[in-house]
Protein backbone atom coordinates (compact mmCIF):
# COMPACT_ATOMS: atom_id res chain seq x y z
CA UNK A 1 0.00 0.00 0.00
CA UNK A 2 1.32 3.07 -1.07
CA UNK A 3 2.45 5.25 2.02
CA UNK A 4 3.81 9.14 2.78
CA UNK A 5 6.90 8.73 1.07
CA UNK A 6 5.09 7.51 -2.73
CA UNK A 7 2.77 10.62 -2.05
CA UNK A 8 6.03 13.16 -0.87
CA UNK A 9 7.30 11.48 -4.45
CA UNK A 10 4.20 11.90 -6.39
CA UNK A 11 4.31 15.98 -5.21
CA UNK A 12 7.71 16.54 -6.44
CA UNK A 13 6.93 15.34 -9.83
CA UNK A 14 4.12 18.59 -9.48
CA UNK A 15 7.39 21.18 -8.37
CA UNK A 16 9.58 22.71 -10.67
CA UNK A 17 12.92 24.97 -9.79
CA UNK A 18 12.11 28.24 -10.55
CA UNK A 19 13.60 31.85 -10.17
CA UNK A 20 12.24 31.58 -6.49
CA UNK A 21 12.55 28.35 -5.26
CA UNK A 22 15.75 27.30 -7.67
CA UNK A 23 16.75 23.89 -5.57
CA UNK A 24 14.23 20.96 -6.59
CA UNK A 25 12.07 19.81 -4.05
CA UNK A 26 13.00 17.19 -1.99
CA UNK A 27 15.64 18.90 0.87
CA UNK A 28 15.26 19.58 4.37
CA UNK A 29 14.50 23.14 3.82
CA UNK A 30 13.61 25.11 0.64
CA UNK A 31 15.43 27.55 -0.34
CA UNK A 32 13.82 31.00 -1.45
CA UNK A 33 15.55 33.94 -3.52
CA UNK A 34 14.10 36.59 -1.95
CA UNK A 35 14.11 39.47 -3.98
CA UNK A 36 16.22 42.56 -2.19
CA UNK A 37 13.88 45.21 -2.41
CA UNK A 38 10.52 43.06 -0.92
CA UNK A 39 9.37 43.31 2.73
CA UNK A 40 8.61 39.09 3.40
CA UNK A 41 4.68 38.92 5.36
CA UNK A 42 4.09 35.69 6.71
CA UNK A 43 0.71 34.29 7.88
CA UNK A 44 -0.39 30.90 8.78
CA UNK A 45 -4.08 29.43 9.02
CA UNK A 46 -5.70 25.77 9.05
CA UNK A 47 -9.29 24.39 8.08
CA UNK A 48 -10.76 22.01 10.33
CA UNK A 49 -12.75 19.19 9.55
CA UNK A 50 -16.49 19.76 11.24
CA UNK A 51 -15.24 23.78 11.62
CA UNK A 52 -14.50 25.17 8.44
CA UNK A 53 -15.62 22.68 6.24
CA UNK A 54 -17.79 19.25 5.89
CA UNK A 55 -15.07 16.21 4.40
CA UNK A 56 -18.92 14.21 3.94
CA UNK A 57 -19.99 16.86 1.42
CA UNK A 58 -17.18 19.01 0.39
CA UNK A 59 -14.60 17.60 -2.05
CA UNK A 60 -10.83 17.35 -1.54
CA UNK A 61 -10.03 19.62 -3.88
CA UNK A 62 -12.88 21.85 -2.48
CA UNK A 63 -10.61 22.04 0.77
CA UNK A 64 -7.67 22.21 -0.42
CA UNK A 65 -8.81 25.23 -2.66
CA UNK A 66 -10.09 26.74 0.82
CA UNK A 67 -7.32 25.94 2.57
CA UNK A 68 -4.99 28.10 0.71
CA UNK A 69 -7.39 31.14 -0.24
CA UNK A 70 -7.76 31.90 2.94
CA UNK A 71 -4.51 32.73 3.41
CA UNK A 72 -4.47 34.33 -0.37
CA UNK A 73 -7.30 36.85 0.94
CA UNK A 74 -4.83 37.83 4.20
CA UNK A 75 -2.61 38.60 1.10
CA UNK A 76 -5.10 40.59 -0.29
CA UNK A 77 -5.95 42.59 3.00
CA UNK A 78 -2.25 43.15 3.83
CA UNK A 79 -2.18 44.65 -0.34
CA UNK A 80 0.77 42.15 -1.30
CA UNK A 81 1.46 39.61 -3.38
CA UNK A 82 1.85 35.68 -2.39
CA UNK A 83 4.96 34.12 -3.26
CA UNK A 84 5.19 30.97 -1.82
CA UNK A 85 3.24 28.51 1.17
CA UNK A 86 4.41 25.54 2.81
CA UNK A 87 1.13 22.96 3.85
CA UNK A 88 0.66 20.49 6.46
CA UNK A 89 -1.99 17.66 6.55
CA UNK A 90 -3.07 15.92 9.04
CA UNK A 91 -5.04 12.85 7.33
CA UNK A 92 -7.66 10.75 8.97
CA UNK A 93 -5.71 7.28 9.25
CA UNK A 94 -7.02 4.98 6.01
CA UNK A 95 -7.15 8.42 3.72
CA UNK A 96 -6.41 6.97 0.18
CA UNK A 97 -3.32 8.80 -2.42
CA UNK A 98 -5.75 9.85 -4.61
CA UNK A 99 -7.63 12.05 -1.73
CA UNK A 100 -4.39 13.10 -0.74
CA UNK A 101 -3.63 14.31 -4.38
CA UNK A 102 -6.85 15.41 -4.65
CA UNK A 103 -6.66 18.01 -1.67
CA UNK A 104 -2.85 18.90 -3.20
CA UNK A 105 -4.14 19.87 -6.79
CA UNK A 106 -7.28 22.14 -4.85
CA UNK A 107 -3.87 23.85 -3.13
CA UNK A 108 -1.81 24.11 -5.68
CA UNK A 109 -4.12 25.36 -8.62
CA UNK A 110 -5.71 28.07 -6.37
CA UNK A 111 -1.91 28.84 -5.71
CA UNK A 112 -0.87 28.85 -9.40
CA UNK A 113 -3.72 31.33 -9.69
CA UNK A 114 -1.55 33.70 -8.09
CA UNK A 115 1.63 32.55 -8.83
CA UNK A 116 2.19 31.61 -5.33
CA UNK A 117 4.54 28.08 -5.06
CA UNK A 118 4.00 25.47 -2.72
CA UNK A 119 7.69 24.63 -1.92
CA UNK A 120 7.38 22.47 1.38
CA UNK A 121 5.25 20.61 3.68
CA UNK A 122 4.49 17.71 5.51
CA UNK A 123 2.03 15.13 6.17
CA UNK A 124 0.89 12.14 8.81
CA UNK A 125 -2.38 10.42 9.36
CA UNK A 126 -3.43 10.49 12.62
CA UNK A 127 -6.60 9.11 14.60
CA UNK A 128 -8.41 12.11 13.87
CA UNK A 129 -10.23 13.85 11.45
CA UNK A 130 -8.55 15.88 8.57
CA UNK A 131 -6.79 19.02 9.23
CA UNK A 132 -4.75 21.60 6.67
CA UNK A 133 -2.52 24.15 7.84
CA UNK A 134 -1.21 26.61 4.87
CA UNK A 135 1.58 28.94 5.59
CA UNK A 136 1.70 32.03 3.22
CA UNK A 137 5.06 33.85 2.59
CA UNK A 138 3.91 37.25 0.86
CA UNK A 139 6.14 39.71 -1.00
CA UNK A 140 5.54 43.97 -0.79
CA UNK A 141 6.23 44.15 -4.31
CA UNK A 142 6.02 47.79 -4.58
CA UNK A 143 3.47 48.57 -2.10
CA UNK A 144 3.54 49.16 1.45
CA UNK A 145 1.45 46.73 3.43
CA UNK A 146 -1.93 48.06 4.63
CA UNK A 147 -2.36 47.19 8.11
CA UNK A 148 -5.35 47.47 10.40
CA UNK A 149 -4.20 50.56 12.20
CA UNK A 150 -4.00 53.19 9.66
CA UNK A 151 -7.33 54.68 9.59
CA UNK A 152 -8.77 58.61 10.92
CA UNK A 153 -11.67 59.72 11.82
CA UNK A 154 -14.09 60.87 9.03
CA UNK A 155 -12.63 58.51 6.65
CA UNK A 156 -15.38 56.50 4.31
CA UNK A 157 -15.69 52.57 4.19
CA UNK A 158 -15.46 50.74 1.93
CA UNK A 159 -17.02 46.89 1.12
CA UNK A 160 -15.60 45.33 -2.17
CA UNK A 161 -18.81 42.92 -2.93
CA UNK A 162 -22.07 41.82 -1.94
CA UNK A 163 -22.08 40.16 1.61
CA UNK A 164 -24.26 37.29 3.49
CA UNK A 165 -25.24 34.01 3.24
CA UNK A 166 -21.43 32.72 2.09
CA UNK A 167 -22.91 29.26 3.88
CA UNK A 168 -24.61 28.18 0.91
CA UNK A 169 -21.26 27.91 -0.98
CA UNK A 170 -19.07 30.99 -1.51
CA UNK A 171 -17.14 29.73 1.18
CA UNK A 172 -15.50 27.37 -0.77
CA UNK A 173 -15.63 29.44 -4.26
CA UNK A 174 -14.35 32.79 -3.23
CA UNK A 175 -11.68 34.33 -5.12
CA UNK A 176 -8.99 36.09 -3.03
CA UNK A 177 -9.27 39.69 -3.82
CA UNK A 178 -5.74 40.11 -4.49
CA UNK A 179 -5.87 42.26 -7.73
CA UNK A 180 -8.14 44.35 -6.93
CA UNK A 181 -6.17 44.97 -3.44
CA UNK A 182 -2.99 46.31 -5.63
CA UNK A 183 -5.61 48.51 -7.71
CA UNK A 184 -6.65 50.11 -4.82
CA UNK A 185 -3.64 50.51 -3.34
CA UNK A 186 -1.88 51.62 -6.45
CA UNK A 187 -4.72 54.43 -6.68
CA UNK A 188 -6.47 55.40 -3.97
CA UNK A 189 -5.25 56.28 -0.16
CA UNK A 190 -6.18 53.06 1.29
CA UNK A 191 -5.77 53.82 5.23
CA UNK A 192 -6.85 50.38 6.66
CA UNK A 193 -7.51 47.04 5.01
CA UNK A 194 -8.72 44.12 6.51
CA UNK A 195 -10.91 40.88 4.69
CA UNK A 196 -14.29 39.77 5.54
CA UNK A 197 -13.93 36.51 6.99
CA UNK A 198 -15.62 37.02 10.31
CA UNK A 199 -17.98 39.42 9.14
CA UNK A 200 -18.85 43.36 9.25
CA UNK A 201 -19.67 43.42 13.12
CA UNK A 202 -16.18 41.89 14.04
CA UNK A 203 -13.92 42.66 11.46
CA UNK A 204 -14.75 46.59 11.43
CA UNK A 205 -14.57 46.33 14.99
CA UNK A 206 -10.59 45.33 14.21
CA UNK A 207 -10.14 48.04 12.34
CA UNK A 208 -11.34 50.15 14.81
CA UNK A 209 -9.62 48.80 17.87
CA UNK A 210 -6.60 49.11 15.99
CA UNK A 211 -7.17 52.72 14.28
CA UNK A 212 -8.54 53.95 17.85
CA UNK A 213 -11.29 55.12 15.70
CA UNK A 214 -15.38 54.46 15.58
CA UNK A 215 -17.72 53.27 12.90
CA UNK A 216 -20.65 54.10 11.22
CA UNK A 217 -22.59 51.83 9.29
CA UNK A 218 -25.52 52.39 6.97
CA UNK A 219 -27.87 49.69 6.70
CA UNK A 220 -29.11 50.99 3.52
CA UNK A 221 -25.42 51.39 2.06
CA UNK A 222 -24.53 47.79 2.81
CA UNK A 223 -24.71 45.61 -0.36
CA UNK A 224 -26.97 42.32 0.23
CA UNK A 225 -25.62 39.11 -1.39
CA UNK A 226 -28.33 37.11 -2.84
CA UNK A 227 -27.25 34.33 -0.92
CA UNK A 228 -28.12 36.38 2.33
CA UNK A 229 -31.54 36.52 0.95
CA UNK A 230 -32.18 33.05 0.12
CA UNK A 231 -30.78 32.28 3.72
CA UNK A 232 -33.71 34.12 5.34
CA UNK A 233 -35.68 31.36 6.03
CA UNK A 234 -34.03 30.57 9.33
CA UNK A 235 -35.68 33.74 10.69
CA UNK A 236 -33.17 35.79 10.57
CA UNK A 237 -33.12 39.14 8.17
CA UNK A 238 -31.25 39.24 5.12
CA UNK A 239 -29.42 42.61 6.70
CA UNK A 240 -28.46 40.51 9.50
CA UNK A 241 -26.92 37.64 7.35
CA UNK A 242 -24.56 40.96 5.53
CA UNK A 243 -23.23 41.83 8.51
CA UNK A 244 -22.65 38.73 10.70
CA UNK A 245 -22.04 35.72 8.96
CA UNK A 246 -18.56 36.30 8.00
CA UNK A 247 -16.45 34.01 5.37
CA UNK A 248 -16.97 36.42 2.51
CA UNK A 249 -13.88 37.24 1.82
CA UNK A 250 -14.49 40.47 0.33
CA UNK A 251 -12.14 43.60 1.50
CA UNK A 252 -13.25 46.31 4.28
CA UNK A 253 -11.51 49.32 4.02
CA UNK A 254 -11.38 52.96 4.96
CA UNK A 255 -9.94 55.52 2.64
CA UNK A 256 -10.22 59.63 2.82
CA UNK A 257 -10.90 59.35 -1.34
CA UNK A 258 -13.87 59.19 -3.10
CA UNK A 259 -13.83 56.09 -4.67
CA UNK A 260 -16.05 54.61 -7.80
CA UNK A 261 -19.08 52.82 -6.60
CA UNK A 262 -18.14 50.33 -9.39
CA UNK A 263 -15.25 49.75 -7.46
CA UNK A 264 -16.75 49.31 -4.15
CA UNK A 265 -19.37 50.66 -2.06
CA UNK A 266 -19.45 53.25 0.78
CA UNK A 267 -21.00 51.84 3.47
CA UNK A 268 -20.14 53.94 6.28
CA UNK A 269 -17.76 56.64 7.87
CA UNK A 270 -15.19 56.84 11.04
CA UNK A 271 -15.71 59.05 13.70
CA UNK A 272 -13.34 60.13 16.85
CA UNK A 273 -13.93 57.78 19.19
CA UNK A 274 -14.52 54.05 19.74
CA UNK A 275 -16.90 51.59 18.69
CA UNK A 276 -19.12 50.59 15.58
CA UNK A 277 -22.37 51.79 15.18
CA UNK A 278 -25.59 51.01 12.88
CA UNK A 279 -27.78 53.06 11.47
CA UNK A 280 -30.89 51.48 10.21
CA UNK A 281 -33.27 51.98 7.40
CA UNK A 282 -35.26 54.35 9.68
CA UNK A 283 -32.51 56.51 10.77
CA UNK A 284 -32.31 54.90 13.98
CA UNK A 285 -28.47 54.05 15.47
CA UNK A 286 -28.03 51.24 17.57
CA UNK A 287 -24.46 49.50 18.77
CA UNK A 288 -23.47 47.22 16.26
CA UNK A 289 -22.21 44.00 18.79
CA UNK A 290 -21.04 40.82 17.04
CA UNK A 291 -22.46 37.82 17.17
CA UNK A 292 -21.90 34.54 18.63
CA UNK A 293 -23.03 31.66 16.16
CA UNK A 294 -21.17 29.19 13.69
CA UNK A 295 -21.09 30.58 10.81
CA UNK A 296 -19.00 28.05 8.61
CA UNK A 297 -20.03 24.80 7.49
MG1 LIG B 1 -7.71 38.00 7.50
Amino acid sequence: MPGEFDFIQWIRTQQKPSELAPLPAGDDLAILKWPEKDLLLVGVDQVLDGVHFDSTVHSPRQIGRKAINRNLSDCAAMGCLPAAAVVTIASPAGTGMDYLKELYLGIKEAGDKFNCEIVGGDTASWPGKLAVTVTILGRSAGIKPITRSGASPLEAIYVTGPLGGSILGRHLTFEPRIDLARQLAKNFRITAMIDLSDGISRDLAHICRESDVGAHVWAKQLPVHQDAIETRRDGRSALDHALHDGEDYELLFTSPDKIPPTIAAAIGMTFRGSGVILRASDGSESPLAPHGWEHTL
